[in-house]
């Protein structure tokens, strides 16, 4: 017999994320959860997200202009026998409803280093307010879709929460990257929280003497997603994800692989008004004044012909800085000019900073977060270095491609999913190579080097990269299989 759910014709989803672009965002997370729902609607979901106010996020939505509405009462749930408030705002996202919440919980940073009992309050206090929602704003969705671990928390509770515990509620776990897991040492966390204390075994939330939100969120969801068909894979093999991968394989029936897309409206080169002239690929005018403009700002010889090798990123090992480090010490030997923008972890911005200062005609760093010179730099380059160790889907690879810049990525997870070698039968879309270290890295980048010379073979590779459809339509339209198969 079909449920209630299916028989009516929308299907409700609320969104569950700690971000949101352009609200707040850390990495894809974030461009993800505010783009998809977009292409939702279209399918006719109902979809709707809610997500913390973290500092600055209300302030910065009033200076934009934007339409805040603010509900009179108020989200109220326990934690830790005392009750913890928030105010409900609803403000519109090109059509789909954005609930933020405001709270003292949400306060502090986004995501905490070190993350414990104490640390981990903001999220689970989240995932509840989240399940008390529907009283404020008078809308009960048919289907939770949470993200990573920061949301993990709401297919736990509905599992074995004293209070919202629901056999009948359906949720989806989107994976946007294992290696962060939720887990910190137990301590008061379960009573506190109000997670049934019986639930700390090891077929629920216990992980060798520890919670891990995710795995419970593994095991306890309705269905789980991964960011890329070969990410689904990766993750219940031993290397990418520690014993985890053991929990995933475990539940890999409801295992999918969904690739990303990218919010084909905002990262368009023939509209984007953050970068000096648009272009398209039948005409790339435009291409060559933004990378007039990006050699200005690096202070490079503005008459420097060969290839602007460009990387916009997160500071952290994932992305490949201990092999990217160790090349730009062999520049002589490279006829290419280096652009990073990001920030993260120290000594790797220290490492870019110390590359710039010893090879300022060639190596230039912009530390920090910043978007719309990210936009400069996907729009003035000529090949995007992406050699990550390992990457769920990655969408820095497909805004480069949209942009015309040729990506030179390994060949992992997502990467795998979208980069095709220019050498392979048939004709690619960029560099790959497999081996994680600098040699087998740069002998992509150095062939890479070698093609951008030949201007006929490289503006094939360009155009077949510009050419792609990595917008949402396709992978909403599997989503959207997804929420009725379970419902
Ligand atoms: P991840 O989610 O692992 O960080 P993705 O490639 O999936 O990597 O997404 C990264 C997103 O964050 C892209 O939109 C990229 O342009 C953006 N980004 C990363 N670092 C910066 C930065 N320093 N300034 C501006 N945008 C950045």
């Amino acid at each position: 017999m079909k449920s209630n759910a299916q028989n009516s014709k929308v299907i409700k989803v609320l969104f569950v994320s700690t971000e949101v672009a352009p609200f707040s965002k850390v990495g894809g997370l974030g461009d993800v959860v505010g783009a998809l729902p977009k292409s939702l609607l279209k399918y006719g979901i109902d979809v709707r997200i809610v997500t913390p106010a973290w500092p600055g996020v209300m302030q910065r939505l009033r200076d934009a202009g934007h339409k805040i509405s603010t509900f009179s009462q108020r989200v109220s749930v326990s934690y830790a026998w005392h009750s913890v408030e928030a105010i409900v705002h609803r403000v519109d996202l090109e059509g789909v409803p954005v609930y933020l919440l405001e709270s003292d919980e949400y306060m502090g940073s986004m995501y905490p280093w070190d993350l414990n009992a104490a640390t981990a309050r903001p999220f689970a206090v989240f995932c509840m307010q989240v399940l008390e929602l529907k009283k404020v704003v008078g809308w009960t969705s048919d289907i939770f879709h949470c993200h990573d671990w920061t949301s993990a928390f709401l297919p736990c509770a509905l599992a074995w929460h004293r209070r919202y515990h629901d056999p009948n509620a359906k949720s989806v776990l989107t994976l946007h990257n294992v290696a962060h897991q939720g887990m910190f040492p137990p301590a008061a966390f379960l009573d506190e929280s109000g997670l049934d204390p019986s639930c700390f075994n090891m077929w629920a939330l216990e992980y060798y003497g520890q919670v891990n939100l995710l795995k419970g969120a593994i095991i306890s969801a309705s269905a789980v997603t991964t960011v890329s068909p070969r990410y689904a894979w990766e993750v219940q093999t031993f290397e990418s994800t520690q014993a985890l991968s053991k929990v995933i394989n475990a539940n890999k029936d409801k295992l999918t692989g969904i690739l990303n897309g990218i919010d084909t409206d905002y990262w368009n080169p023939e509209t984007d008004p953050l970068i000096p002239e648009c272009y398209s690929s039948d005409s790339l005018f435009g291409k060559a004044e933004c990378r007039r403009e990006l050699l200005k700002n690096t202070g490079f010889d503005p008459a420097y012909k060969g290839p602007l090798v460009v990387c916009v990123s997160r500071l952290v090992e994932q992305k490949g800085f201990d092999i990217i480090l160790p090349a730009l010490k062999q520049l002589d030997s490279l006829d290419a000019k280096f652009i990073f923008l990001g920030s993260g972890q120290r000594w790797i911005e220290e490492a870019l900073r110390g590359a710039a200062s010893a090879h300022v005609d060639s190596v230039c760093f912009f530390p920090g977060y910043n978007e719309p010179l990210s936009h400069l730099l996907y729009a003035g380059g000529d090949i995007y270095l992406m050699p990550s160790l390992f990457e769920p889907c990655g969408l820095s690879q497909m805004i480069a491609m949209r942009y015309g810049t040729v990506p030179v990525a390994r060949e992992v997870g997502g990467l795998m999913d979208t980069v095709i070698d220019a050498d392979c039968d048939g004709g690619g879309n960029g560099f790959t190579f497999i081996t994680y270290d600098t040699q087998g890295m740069l002998w992509s980048l150095r062939r890479a080097i070698e093609r951008f010379s030949n201007v006929k073979a490289w503006g094939k590779i360009r155009q077949r990269g510009m050419l792609e459809d990595f917008s949402w339509s396709h992978p909403a339209a599997l989503y959207r299989d997804l929420y009725k198969s379970i419902l």
